[in-house]
């Protein structure tokens, strides 16, 4: 999935609205950076499906294949990962919902690629079980779920936020902008013909996204109804 990510980020804020908007997005993306890194380090990597070419006109989601998505996207390094990142939060904040939210949120990653994935998620290094329900198999089902979800968390995190200023309406819908155009061309451009561009563009774009959500968390403050700050106490963790 691609804003669906970005979608557990903005719900999980107001669940738990002491979590910094970037610190629980970086944890719904962490398989997904993990991978960019990994496919650098030339440890994990994407490829064209064998006997399909773009220019039959098939759209980037059919014409992909990640064949060695062992470390970042297996289900049990998944759990890894999630107690990792959840132990790294609470040594730093001592804040335990905050730390199974984190959890929570890089443990949704696979959930939905799972859901969206042909069936190429793995379960475990050394297991060659792959599993997935291929949503990405139909665009307008793609469209319609990821759509739903998208727009879901941005209404649930409009409720519970507001903009401080101008800056925090203007940061928040330029990215959630720019997230739906990535996504929507995602689903419908092919992929470029040099894929090992895909890790350092990819890598890029989603620290700017990632960066982007720690900067709205600045901008927009939680409405009081969903939290009641004591005093000293900062949203901005
Ligand atoms: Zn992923």
């Amino acid at each position: 999935m691609h804003v669906g990510h970005f979608a557990v980020s903005l719900i999980a804020k107001r669940i738990e609205p002491r979590l910094s908007l970037g610190t629980v997005t970086f944890a719904s993306m962490f398989p997904d950076v993990l991978w960019c890194i990994l496919m650098l380090a030339h440890i994990e990597h994407v490829r064209f499906k064998p006997g399909i070419t773009v220019q039959a006109g098939m759209r980037a989601i059919d014409v992909l294949e990640a064949p060695d998505i062992i470390y970042s996207h297996s289900l049990v390094m998944g759990m890894v990962w999630a107690a990792l990142l959840a132990a790294a939060y609470f040594s730093r904040r001592r804040y335990a919902p905050g730390a199974v939210v984190i959890c929570a949120a890089v443990l949704s990653h696979w959930v939905l690629d799972f859901t969206s994935h042909p069936p190429d998620m793995p379960l475990a290094p050394g297991i060659d079980t792959r599993l997935g329900l291929g949503l990405w198999n139909s665009i307008p089902g793609t469209v319609v779920a990821e759509g739903a979800l998208w727009l879901a968390s941005i209404l649930l995190y409009l409720g519970a936020t507001r903009a401080e200023g101008r800056a925090g309406i203007f940061v928040f819908w330029i990215t959630i902008l720019v997230l739906t155009l990535a996504w929507l061309n995602n689903i419908s451009a092919p992929p470029p013909p040099d894929l090992s561009i895909i890790g350092i563009s990819s890598l890029i774009y989603f620290s700017l996204m990632i960066a982007s959500m720690y900067w709205i968390n600045r901008l927009r403050s939680i409405v009081p109804e969903y939290h009641a700050l004591k005093p000293g106490e900062s949203h901005a963790d």
